[in-house]
This record gives structure tokens, sequence and C-alpha cells, in this order.
């Protein structure tokens, strides 16, 4: 992630790593997530190694971005008195140097309490010798000294950040080469859940590997904020040049007569990577020949930084006089990821059987008429509304089901094959306690009534859910026998395209019947007189004996 993937990258790594990444929902963009641990102002390696990249990535891609606070207490659990405002110090860097709230969700993981919860329900399934083959586990307990980190919270890290990715479905995570074993187990942890609960729910997202060139700190070393070697991306321009002017360079050119070899000097290093290739090199023919002197060659490697970094620090400075903009802004921004994860938690809460509402428990107790309307009731869920048809129509199925299916009835979903979006829209197969075939699709109301698209395949029941829009949902399970004949030859007609089929109301009659494939783009009275006779489907409302 961004800056290092230790706990989401930590600002202080930058240079190694980062991270991006499925689902669907708001945009049809792939979703990227990444994070960075809190360590206070940012330097040019985690510039680098990270933030640079998500700047770009943030005009093609759907971007999440956290500042991973909790994170930062696995190994500073002992003293956080500087988390708040290393979390500033960070947001005002991603803000300097170019991270656009107008384009990405810019966010603080505490302030999404969703995280925690799905790590919670992630380590009821996840088997401890996962996280400790981690390859980070035991190397950074061996480098860290000074703390204890035999605590479960160090363990658990990389199972924290499978929830920090999966709990916004994201595609792609965007780490360096020492993450990636990190991305991997989320991947297993997402496998693991969706198998053990016969879901979809979590995709598998995907390393995205980012370029990131070493980038020396003045003592010639990696630049990190632990060898205090660094030069801050938000600094003042005027303290790069004496900086660099005292960089030692490696041995080489001890007489400036001598010819020397950039590659080995800490300050060709910084050229390669911020220098505009002509200067590059330039001062690659220049060291190489003696005739570039060393004092120029690093006043031209300090211009190069400068260049980036002054317009980032006048920005800083802007974005310090109104702090409070800054706050408020990290503020708005969690509660819209904390939106777009309590989507998720609503899915995986339904999952386990840990929804909010009663559901389809009170039909096992037997339940008042009330209870039974009031479980036809959507509003609690609000939300679908503003989702993407295919996840309207998966969630609509899962309230269904959890609510509405009494509980002696078994359903299962019957494959577990990836589907497109318009496949999740249209079907999603059950399959009932005595293999039958169950399929459950949804509509919502329109002016003539709720208007299906039925698969050309052979189902033994169907589900009809007609979806109102003052959040009430009638439900119509259908046997074969019903549909059978009118379906055969729609299915005929459609030439194994899928058939559309209108619901209505008339009175107390429900009735469906199965309409011509153009009927509803050319509203015309001979398309309509494809229509065939009416199907009274009344007695099959919330009549749930076809699937015992
Ligand atoms: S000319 Fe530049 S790259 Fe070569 S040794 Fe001197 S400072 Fe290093």
């Amino acid at each position: 992630m961004g800056g290092t993937f230790r706990p989401w990258s930590e600002s202080d790594k930058g240079s190694e790593q980062e991270f991006m990444p499925e689902n669907p929902i708001s945009t049809s963009r792939p979703r990227v997530l990444s994070g960075m641990r809190p360590t206070g102002k940012l330097h040019l390696g985690n510039y680098m190694g990270a933030l640079a990249n998500w700047v770009k990535l943030q005009d093609q891609y759907e971007c999440y971005f956290f500042i991973a606070d909790w994170h930062a207490l696995t190994t500073d659990y002992a003293d956080p008195s500087r988390v708040k405002l290393n979390t500033l110090d960070v947001a005002l860097d991603w803000l300097a140097a170019g991270l656009d709230p107008e384009k990405s969700t810019i966010f603080i993981q505490s302030h999404v309490p969703q995280h925690a919860e799905l790590h919670l329900l992630f380590s009821m399934v996840t088997p401890l010798g996962w996280l400790e083959r981690v390859p980070t586990y035991k190397e950074q307990q061996e480098n860290i000294t000074g703390k204890d980190l035999s605590t479960y919270g160090f363990l658990g890290y990389p199972l924290l950040q499978a929830a920090d990715i999966l709990i916004y479905q994201a595609n792609y995570v965007p780490v360096g080469q020492d993450q990636v074993a990190h991305v991997e187990l989320t991947r297993e942890v997402a496998r693991r859940f969706n198998s053990l609960y016969k879901s979809r729910v979590f995709p598998e997202p995907e390393a995205l590997l980012t370029p990131s060139p070493k980038v020396p700190g003045t003592d010639g070393r990696k630049m990190s904020k632990s060898y205090g070697n660094t030069i801050g991306l938000s600094e003042s321009p005027l303290l790069v040049g004496p900086k660099i002017a005292s960089m030692s360079t490696n041995g080489q050119r001890i007489r400036q007569t001598d010819p020397g070899d950039p590659d080995l000097c800490p300050v060709g290093d910084l050229h390669k990577v911020f220098s505009a290739p002509e200067l590059a090199q330039e001062t690659q023919v220049g060291c190489r020949s003696a005739s570039l002197r060393c004092e120029f060659c690093k006043v031209k490697a300090a211009l190069s930084i400068m260049d980036i970094i002054h317009p980032i620090y006048l920005k800083r400075r802007e974005l310090e006089s109104r702090i409070d903009e800054t706050w408020e802004m990290l503020r708005e921004q969690s509660t819209k990821a904390a939106a777009r994860a309590e989507e998720t938690m609503l899915t995986v809460r339904n999952i386990l059987d840990l929804s909010r509402d009663l559901g389809s428990v009170r039909r096992y107790f037997g339940s008042s008429a009330e209870d039974i309307r009031n479980a036809h009731d959507l509003s609690q869920h609000s939300n679908w509304w503003n989702l993407p048809r295919d996840q309207q129509a998966k969630l609509l199925r899962d309230y269904w089901r959890n609510n509405l299916v009494p509980r002696d009835i078994s359903l299962t979903q019957e494959s577990q094959r990836s589907f497109s979006s318009i496949e999740r829209e249209l079907e999603e197969p059950f399959l009932s306690a005595k293999k039958k075939r169950v399929l459950v699709s949804s509509a919502s109301r329109e002016a003539s009534g709720w208007h299906f698209r039925i698969p050309p395949k052979s189902y033994e029941v169907w589900t009809l859910l007609c979806w109102h829009p003052n959040h009430w949902i009638d439900d119509f399970i259908l046997p074969q026998k019903v549909y059978s004949l009118a379906f055969a030859r729609a299915k005929k007609q459609a030439k194994d395209k899928p058939v559309h089929l209108r619901v209505w109301k008339s009175g107390e009659i429900w009735n469906m019947e199965f309409v011509g494939l153009n009927m509803r783009e050319a509203v015309g009275s001979a398309i309509v007189a494809e229509a065939m006779e009416p199907i009274d489907i009344t007695e099959f409302q919330s009549n749930y004996d076809p699937l015992q």
C-alpha cells in the first residue's frame, strides 16, 4: 500500500511499496484500495514508492485511500499520543501532493468501525498457521527491537489488512513486492469465506505491482525515517540544497580529475529518480568523463528535487492555515467510506445470520399477521435504491431468503461459478432440499407492472420478487406446472434469449403473462397482441409450499 504495506504501507517506507484492487456499486471503474500507516510527515521515498502512483491512479480507477491508524497501534500501542497528529500530517501531505477528495475517497480507518467488525469475523475462520507463516511477521519481530510485538494485534494485522481490502470489494491493491504475500493471504481469506458460506460476496483482489525506484537517503542508505536520512516531501526547498551538498559520493571521484561511476553514487541515483532524462544522461556522461564537478552535479540534483517539492510545500502551507477544513473533509469522506463498507457488512451479516432484524427466525416461533407484514418491509435497506441493478437484484434475493423464506425450508446456492453482472441480475440458481432448481428473480415496479427477464433454462420453481417503491416486497413462488406450457411457447418465440414476463395486479388478483420481446421498446398494439393468456398467480403469493 501507500508507502509500505506493513500494516498498510508505513508512511516511513514509501520506496518499498504500495498497493491497488472488484465489485460493483457506484461506478463501473475497477476499484483500487490502498492505505498508509500514519508515521508523520512523508518523505521523498514515500512519495516515489506510493503516493505519486496513487495520484495517477485516481484518474483511472475508483480509488479508496485510507490512513491506517489502527495499524499504527499494532506496533505503537504503548504510546498512541502522536497517532492523530501523524494522521493529519499524512492527510496534509496527500492533499498537497495531489490526492483529490473529488476523485478519491480519502478516509481514516478507525472512523469506519466496519473494518474491525469484518476483521473479527475473519478471525473466526482464519487458521492460525496462515498468519504465522506471513513472511513479514517473523522478520519484523526480529527487526523491530525495543517493542514487545508478541501481541495478537501484531500477529493479526495482515488479517486486518484483508478486512480493509475486502470490505470495499476492491479489485486491485497496489503493493510493493514485500507485500504480495499479504494480498495472497487476502485472496485465501476471501476464498475460504466464500466457500464456507457458499457465497460470492468477496472478490479475490489482485496485487498491482508498482515500480518502486530506489530513493537513497542523504547518507546513501535507503531513505527512511529510522535512519534520519530523509528529505521531506513538504520540506522547505531551501533545506534541500545543503542536505544534498553534504551527501557522500560513496568513494567516487575523490579527486575531481578522476572519472567516477554514477551508478555507485547516491547522487547519481537521485538524478535517475528525480531529474529529466536528458539531465540524468548528462550527469552520467559528465561523471564518467570527469567533465562535471560533483558540487555542480549535486546542485543540479537539488534543483530537480526542488522542482517537485516546491509546489507541494506551498500547497501544504496553505492547507495548514485552515486545518479544520482538512479534518472535516476526512470526517465526511470517512462517513462516505462507512456507507460503502456497511453495504458489504449487510450482506456478510445476512450470510452469518447476524442481521439486525428478527428475520425468518420470527417465523420459527410462530408470528402474527403484523410480523409477517413487517417482514415484507424493506425500509431498513433503503440504500439499495442507489445500487446498480445487479447488486439490487442480489441483495433483494438475499433479503427474501433471509427474511421471508421459512426457517425449515432449506435453500442452497447451486453453483459457485462466476457470474457476469447481467447474469447476476437475471439469476442466481438455488437448490431446495429435494434438489429442485429454484430461480429467484426480482423487478421493481413500473407503470405497467413488474417486468422480469427469465433465462431460457429449466427451473422447477420460479420465485418472482415484486419490489414496490414504498419499500414493500410481494413474493410469488411458482411451481413449474403453473408456467411450463406458456413458458415453452414464449421460449420458442424468444429464440432462446431471456423471456419477458410481466406481472400486474388487477383488484385483488395478481396476473402474469409472457410478452413479445420487443413490447417494451415498441409500445404498439401489434406487439401487445403477442402477449399470451394471463395466468392468475394470486394463490402463490407468499406460499412457500413449492419449495418444500
Ligand atoms: S559527479 Fe555526481 S554522480 Fe558522479 S560522483 Fe560526483 S556527485 Fe556522484
